[in-house]
């Protein structure tokens, strides 16, 4: 896997009283999927949102390819880093063509122009619909949408807050497919989900959060760890 691509190292995010997270350290490498799971309110999102520069990072550090990486979110963008968030978050009024140069905002016209057919090549489906407003696409077309405006930044890391939320397992499996292929060019992949399965088929390492801290990590992708980790961190049977 050579160098990790990001390395956060005792990341702590405290908004007014409440500490979201505590102490996280993990690393990503590039063509590497890295899941982050755990139960509601563990931090997961906040760990996204604070590396992207969207929380704040009260304490930690946050290396990315070698370097610092900055705090302000457009320069986080610029250094090769891209969010999907949680719940899509697509301009529901504004087309898929628009939804999509906002994504490569920080590109030039040229490169922007190329982005966007390299994003609907991966997503044919929104080429179908590039003149519709976002908020008539179902769920996995904007979950679609969602991932192809993140990636319009030409990221080296994509960020991926909680993919299957809401959908069907077909559609999670169809549109995950569709992310594995970013890998063979290069791309590293971090993603919040609850789902247990979805994280153990697509990843190929697995960190388990609760209560603001990374609690286990580095799984053996097997049946029985995940009928552990479900039993022991979701309280429930992974059946
Ligand atoms: P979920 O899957 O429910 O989104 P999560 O593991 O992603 O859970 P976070 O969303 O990171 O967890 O939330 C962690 C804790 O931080 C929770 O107690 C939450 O209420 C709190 N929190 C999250 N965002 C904020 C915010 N902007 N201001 C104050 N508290 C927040």
């Amino acid at each position: 896997m050579g160098e990790p691509l990001l390395n956060v190292d005792d990341l702590e995010v405290v908004y007014g009283g409440i500490r979201a997270v505590r102490g996280v350290s993990l690393t990503v490498s590039a063509r590497e999927t890295v899941a982050l799971i755990g139960p509601n309110g563990a931090g997961k999102s906040s760990t996204l949102r604070a590396i992207m520069g969207l929380a704040p990072r009260t304490g930690g550090q946050i290396r990315f390819a070698g370097k610092p990486l900055p705090s302000a979110p457009e320069d986080v963008v610029k250094g090769g880093l891209t969010l999907s968030p949680e719940g899509r978050r697509v301009f529901a009024d504004l087309s898929v063509a628009d939804n999509l140069k906002l994504g490569g905002a920080t590109l030039s016209p040229g490169d922007r122009a190329h982005e966007m057919d390299r994003a609907l090549d991966l997503f044919p489906i929104l080429r179908d619909r590039i003149a519709s407003p976002a908020g008539v696409l179902s769920g996995g077309e904007q979950q679609q949408l969602a991932i192809a405006r993140a990636i319009m930044s030409r990221p080296r890391l994509l960020l991926l807050d909680e993919p299957s939320l809401g959908l069907a397992p077909q559609m999670t499996a169809f549109i995950l497919s569709l992310v594995a292929k970013l890998r063979e060019s290069g791309l590293g992949v971090l993603m919040v989900e609850q789902n247990v399965r979805v994280a153990f088929e697509y990843c190929d390492r697995v960190y388990v959060m609760v209560g603001g801290r990374i609690v286990r990590q580095d799984f053996e992708n097997d049946a029985r760890d995940l009928d552990e980790i479900v039993r022991a961190y979701f309280g429930v049977t992974a059946a």
